[in-house]
């Protein structure tokens, strides 16, 4: 008998990824997702196969799916600043009441559930690299406190859960991730830096760009999500690519890599933008022998593929 997944997020950028890899493993998958930030279109290939079902559904709101689980991935969540910003109180909500649904669910089915947890949960970090143990930096009032404060109390209600109901769970703590079917719009540095190459348009700096961050290409993500998964470790784990570059830096990479002969503008940096970001891989390397493969190189050239596919109506398409 087949093992049966839930992911919720799954027509979301890592969320498709994540129901490529279990179609692959040979799982019967469940999708899930209320299309706020993703698109059918990241999972339109999976819709033929017998073993994908798809519920639109708010998690939010009570969640039932029929029959059996085994797991269930929660991915659900706006990803990127400006959709959090957008939608503030969504994102508490589906951090808050939605993880709740699903631990509930988790429990109902006997399933192993785990939840997309952030870097954010470190704020704008005191400790470098971060460490699983560092308790973070937040400024619960900013504008990304909405996050933030959702993803910690994430975190919180699924110890709760595993502590008081006994259920089985797993904390990934991601590092920024990137690669094909993220959102070009989604306001996140790689999209905006690779879209305003493709359009032509200054590649937009904030702040002076010496703020570092550390990109870990979908395929190793998903591998780490997919081993810790598996695993039967209940504490949180980061998965990133400690490989960290200044944005002034990475803007210098993209106009090598896209050949534009546009130039960087500077603008404000965001209000509790993190100035250093690097994830301290010990835990994910000694309990899941995982650690990243694919470099910034061989990432880039695969995420501009996509990005250079896309047709011109949806290179200029605005969203509102
Ligand atoms: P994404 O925006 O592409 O995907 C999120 C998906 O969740 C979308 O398809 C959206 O429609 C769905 N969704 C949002 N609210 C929902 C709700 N109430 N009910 C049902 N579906 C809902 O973002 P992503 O980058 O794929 O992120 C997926 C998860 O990983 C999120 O939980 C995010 O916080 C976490 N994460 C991602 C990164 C990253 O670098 N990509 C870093 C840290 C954490
Ligand atoms: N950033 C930038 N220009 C942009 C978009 C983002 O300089 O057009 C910066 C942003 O201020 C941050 C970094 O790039 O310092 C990564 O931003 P992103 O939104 O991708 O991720 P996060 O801040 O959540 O790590």
């Amino acid at each position: 008998m087949s093992k049966r997944v839930l992911i919720t997020g799954a027509a979301g950028f890592l969320g498709s990824h994540l129901c490529d890899r279990f179609i692959k493993e040979g799982f019967d998958v469940v999708g899930m997702d209320n299309l706020i930030t993703g698109d059918l279109k990241n999972i339109e290939h999976l819709f033929k196969l017998p073993n994908f079902e798809f519920y639109h559904h708010d998690v939010t709101t009570f969640v039932n799916v029929s029959g059996d689980l085994d797991y269930i991935m929660h991915f659900a969540s706006p990803a990127s600043p400006i959709d959090y910003l957008k939608i503030p109180i969504q994102t508490l909500k589906v951090g808050a009441l939605g993880t709740h649904n699903l631990l509930g669910l988790a429990k109902e089915k006997n399933a192993r559930i785990l939840i997309a947890s952030t870097s954010e949960v470190y704020g704008d970090p005191l400790v470098h690299p971060q460490t699983e143990e560092y308790y973070g930096n937040v400024n619960t009032i900013g504008p990304r406190g909405v996050y933030d404060e959702a993803k910690r109390f994430q975190e919180a209600i699924t110890m709760a859960y595993h502590r008081f109901h006994g259920v089985e769970t797993r904390i990934l703590r991601i590092f920024n991730t990137y690669g094909p079917r993220m959102r070009l719009n989604d306001g996140r540095v790689i999209p905006a830096f690779l879209g305003q190459a493709l359009r032509g348009e200054d590649l937009t700096v904030f702040g002076d760009g010496s703020q570092t961050r550390s990109f870990c290409y979908v395929d190793d993500q998903v591998e780490g999500a997919f081993r810790l998964l598996m695993s039967d470790y209940s504490n949180p784990v980061n998965i990133g690519n400690p490989n960290e570059i200044s944005i002034k830096d990475f803007a210098e990479e993209i106009i090598k890599l896209t050949g534009t002969d546009q130039k960087v503008v500077y603008m404000d940096l965001p209000k509790d933008d993190p100035m250093q970001r690097q994830p301290d891989i010990t835990k994910a390397r000694e309990i899941l022998g995982w650690e990243p493969k694919v470099s910034r190189k061989e990432g880039m050239a695969k995420t501009y593929d996509y990005f250079k596919n896309l047709s011109q109506e949806e290179l200029f398409k605005k969203e509102h």
